[in-house]
C-alpha cells in the first residue's frame, strides 16, 4: 500500500501541516489513498492579514505591465513541469486528455492574461474608465472614472473538478488587478492544487503572500472577511448560497461571485435534421460533452433540445457514439472516459438519475452496471454514459432542476422553435448553450431568446467545425458565468475579469490635478511648449508636451488633386450644386482624409529621431466642414507615455486637434506612435 502524502497549506510564507488526524483522499480509478488533507490549527485571520499586508502593497507597486511579465514567467516556468502535474492528475480519475483541459488550459489561461495585460492595459497602475467628462463650460472642472486595486485579498473557492484550471482562470485577472489570493480548492482534488502551488512558490516569481493555499476546510476565514476583500465560489448552490449569506459577507457587502449548478442547453435546429453536417456536428458535440472529465463539467451539456421527429435518429447515433466510449484506468491509451471524482461523487450521480428517472426514462447506458476495458468497478468511480429520454418536457421538472454531475443528459423534443427557447430558459440560468443549424433565422431567434439566460451562446454549424472551440470550452477572453441558477457571476471575459478586483471611482476636479492622478493629459491641464515633441526620446517625454503648429490654407486646387489622385471623388468634393443639396453642407468641402494627412504635415518632424513608427489612430472624428480658403492649424499633445518592459521602445498616445480660422475644432483624434527609450538608439 502506498503511503499517502500529507498535504499542507502554504499560508504566512510556511508550508503549515494541519494539527489534526485529517481526510484520507482517494485515487478515483484505484481508491488507493493518494493524500491526507487537513487545516486544523490554522490562524485563518492571520492568512488574511498576510496577504493584505506582506503582497497588497508590493502588488500595487506593480504596473500592469509588470504583474503581466509575472504571470507570463510563472506560466512558462508552469508550462516546463507539466508532465508532472499530468502524472498527479492521473489520481483525480483524469485522463490525459482531460487533463490537457485543466493543466494546459489553465496555464494557457494565465498566458493568455498576461499577453492581454500587456496588449490591453497601460504601464501604469490605475486604469481609466471611458472618457473625460466635461463638467464646466471653460474646462476648469471635469471627471473621469479610474480604476484601482481593492486593498484586501480575493479568497477563491473552487470545485473538484479542476483543480488547476479552476484556480490559475481565477488568480491571473485577480495578480493583474494587483490583488493577493487565497485559495481553496476543493479537498477531493486539493493534492493536484498543493503540487502546483508548490511549484509556483518554488519560482519565487510571485512576491510573498500573494498566493496562499488551504488545504482543508476555511474554518473561520470567511468571519474575516471586510469590505476590501473579495470572495469568489466555484460548487454546489446550496454551499454557494450558504456562504453568500454569510454574515461577515452581507455586513462588509463583500464581493462575491458564484458559479454554481447549470443545466446547460443544446438545441438542434429545425434545419438540422439526420443527414446534414449540422445534426452530425451535434451528435458528436453531446457525446463529448457528456464523456470529457466524465461529465464533471460545469459547462457540460445537460438538456439535449431536439426537433420532434429527430429524436429517435439522434437517440439512435448517440446510443451508437456512447456504447463506444471506452471507460477505463484513466492512465490507459485505449481509454476514452476516466472515473468520476470518488465512489461518493458516483453514489451521488446515481441518485441524481433517480431524481431525473421521476420525468424521464433511460434509453442508453445503464448507471449501476459498468462495463470496463479495465480497472475495476468496485475500487474505482467508474460508470458508463447514462441517456435519458423526457417525452413531455414541459412536465418534467426535474430535467430543468436537477443536475446530475456526471456522464448524464436528458433528451426532449420540441414543435417550433419557441418551445425550444422556452425549454432552454426553464433551466433558469446557466453559463453556456448551444444552437446547432446552418439556417440565420433560426440562429438569431435562439440567440435573442437564450442569450438574457446565458452568459454565453455557442452557435455550431458546418462552417465552424473545425475551427469551433466547443460549447464546452470557457475561453480567457470570453465572459464565464450565467445568472439565475448558475449563481449570477461572471468570470475572465478577457479584461472584463481583471476589473472584477478593481473599484471603480468618479474622479472630479481641475483637469491640470485630474491628469497628475490618471497620468494622462487631458482638455484644460497644463501643457508645455519647446522642442518639437518628435525629437524627444521617452527618456526626455513628459505628459503635456505640446506642438502648436504653423497653418496651412486649403485650396480648391488641393481637394481636386487629392481627389484626383486617390480616386475618391465623391461629390461632396467634386459637385457644387450636389454638394449644396446635402444637408450638412453650404458648398464643396475637403475630404476628411486630406484633412488627416495635411496635419500630419504639419505636426510632423521629418528628420530620423526617436519616433519610429506610426501605428493608427484612435476615435477620428470630422466634426465641422472645411470649405476652400479655409486655414487649419494643428495642436499635437502628448497624452499617455507607455514603456514596453523588456523593449527599447514604448507606446505614445498624442492628442490631435486640427482648428479652422474660427478657432472651431474641425478634426479631432488620437494619433499613435512607438517612440524610442533612448535616441539615438543604443549600439544593438
Ligand atoms: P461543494 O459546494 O460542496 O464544494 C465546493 C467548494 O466549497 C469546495 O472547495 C468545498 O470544500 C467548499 N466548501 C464546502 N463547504 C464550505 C463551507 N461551509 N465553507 C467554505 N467552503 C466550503 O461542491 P462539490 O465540489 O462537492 O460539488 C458538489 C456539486 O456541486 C456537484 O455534484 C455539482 O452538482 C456541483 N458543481 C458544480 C460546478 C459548476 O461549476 N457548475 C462545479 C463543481 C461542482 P471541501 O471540498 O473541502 O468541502
Amino acid at each position: 500500500m502506498t503511503n499517502p502524502r500529507r498535504l499542507e497549506s502554504y499560508v504566512c510564507g510556511r508550508w503549515t501541516p494541519g494539527s489534526g488526524q485529517g481526510q484520507t483522499l482517494r485515487d478515483a480509478a484505484t481508491g488507493e489513498p493518494v493524500a491526507v488533507i487537513d487545516s486544523a490549527g490554522l490562524d485563518f485571520a492571520a492568512v488574511l492579514a498576510h496577504g493584505r499586508e506582506a503582497a497588497g502593497p508590493k502588488l500595487r507597486a506593480m504596473t500592469f505591465h509588470e504583474r503581466a511579465s509575472m504571470l507570463k514567467a510563472l506560466g512558462l516556468a508552469l508550462m516546463a513541469q507539466k508532465e508532472e502535474f499530468y502524472a498527479e492528475s492521473l489520481h483525480t480519475g483524469a485522463t490525459r486528455a482531460d487533463g490537457w483541459v485543466d493543466i494546459e488550459g489553465g496555464i494557457g489561461t494565465m498566458l493568455t492574461y498576461a499577453s492581454k495585460g500587456r496588449r490591453e492595459l497601460p504601464n501604469a497602475r490605475i486604469l481609466t474608465d471611458g472618457e473625460v467628462e466635461p463638467l464646466s463650460r471653460d474646462t476648469s472642472f471635469s471627471a473621469q472614472h479610474i480604476l484601482t486595486p481593492l486593498q484586501g485579498v480575493a479568497v477563491h473557492i473552487n470545485a473538484f473538478n479542476f483543480p488547476i484550471w479552476g484556480m490559475l482562470e481565477k488568480i491571473a485577472p485577480t495578480l493583474l488587478a494587483g490583488m493577493p489570493c487565497v485559495v481553496k480548492p476543493a479537498s477531493q482534488t486539493a493534492y493536484l492544487t498543493e503540487l502546483m502551488v508548490r511549484r509556483i512558490v518554488g519560482t519565487g516569481i510571485l512576491p510573498e503572500g500573494a498566493l496562499q493555499l488551504i488545504c482543508g476546510s476555511v474554518g473561520d476565514l470567511l468571519d474575516h472577511v471586510t469590505e476590501q476583500d473579495a470572495v469568489t465560489f466555484t460548487g454546489s448552490a446550496a454551499t454557494g448560497r450558504k456562504l453568500r449569506t454569510h454574515p461577515a459577507v452581507i455586513a462588509n457587502s463583500v464581493r462575491f461571485t458564484m458559479e454554481a449548478d447549470s443545466l446547460n442547453a443544446a438545441i438542434l435546429g429545425p434545419d438540422a435534421v439526420a443527414g446534414t453536417p449540422e445534426f452530425d456536428l451535434f451528435v458528436r458535440e453531446v457525446a463529448r460533452e457528456m464523456t470529457v472529465k466524465a461529465g464533471q463539467k460545469c459547462t457540460a451539456i445537460r438538456r439535449v433540445i431536439v426537433p420532434r421527429g429527430q429524436i429517435d435518429a439522434l437517440v439512435a447515433a448517440l446510443d451508437e457514439r456512447l456504447a463506444g466510449t471506452a471507460v477505463g484506468l484513466p492512465g490507459d491509451e485505449g481509454t476514452r472516459m476516466g472515473a468520476l471524482a470518488s465512489l461518493d461523487q458516483r453514489d451521488e450521480v446515481r441518485a441524481r438519475i433517480r431524481d431525473l428517472q421521476a420525468a424521464a426514462e433511460i434509453v442508453a447506458g445503464d448507471p449501476d452496471d459498468v462495463r470496463l476495458t479495465s480497472g475495476d468497478a468496485g475500487q474505482g468511480a467508474f460508470m458508463n454514459p447514462v441517456l435519458l429520454h423526457a417525452a413531455k418536457p414541459f412536465e418534467a421538472a426535474a430535467v430543468h432542476e436537477v443536475e446530475a454531475f456526471g456522464p448524464v443528459s436528458t433528451v426532449m423534443p420540441y414543435d417550433d422553435l419557441d418551445e425550444a427557447v422556452v425549454l432552454a430558459q426553464m433551466g433558469r440560468g446557466s453559463l453556456v448553450s448551444s444552437v446547432f443549424t446552418d439556417d440565420p433565422k433560426v440562429a438569431e431567434e435562439v440567440v435573442l431568446g437564450v442569450a438574457p439566460f446565458h452568459g454565453r451562446v455557442l452557435i455550431g454549424n458546418r462552417a465552424s467545425a473545425k475551427s469551433s472551440t466547443g460549447h464546452g470550452s470557457p475561453l480567457a477572453p470570453l465572459v464565464h458565468g450565467g445568472p439565475g441558477r448558475a449563481g449570477g457571476g461572471e468570470e475572465m471575459g478577457g479584461i472584463r475579469g481583471v476589473k472584477h478586483y478593481m473599484q471603480r471611482t468618479a474622479v472630479q476636479g481641475t483637469p491640470r490635478l485630474l491628469s497628475a492622478v490618471t497620468g494622462r493629459w487631458i482638455e484644460g491641464a497644463e501643457a508645455q511648449q519647446g522642442v518639437h515633441p518628435f525629437r524627444k526620446s521617452l527618456a526626455e517625454l513628459q505628459i503635456g508636451d505640446q506642438l502648436v503648429t504653423a497653418t496651412r490654407t486649403i485650396t480648391r486646387e488641393d481637394v481636386e488633386h487629392f481627389a484626383h489622385f486617390t480616386g475618391d471623388t465623391f461629390y461632396a468634393h467634386m459637385d457644387e450644386a450636389s454638394a449644396k443639396a446635402n444637408p450638412f453642407f453650404d458648398d464643396r468641402v475637403a475630404h476628411g482624409y486630406l484633412i488627416a494627412s495635411f496635419a500630419a504635415g504639419l505636426f510632423v518632424e521629418p528628420n530620423p529621431g526617436p519616433v519610429l513608427a506610426n501605428y493608427g489612430v484612435d476615435n477620428l472624428r470630422f466634426l465641422t466642414p472645411v470649405y476652400f480658403g479655409d486655414t487649419l492649424q494643428v495642436r499635437l499633445t502628448c497624452k499617455e507615455i507607455n514603456p514596453r518592459e523588456n523593449a527599447g521602445h514604448g507606446e505614445v498616445r498624442w492628442d490631435c486637434r486640427v482648428t479652422n480660422q474660427k478657432d472651431e475644432v474641425v478634426a479631432q483624434y488620437d494619433v499613435l506612435t512607438m517612440v524610442a527609450k533612448e535616441w539615438p538608439l543604443p549600439e544593438a
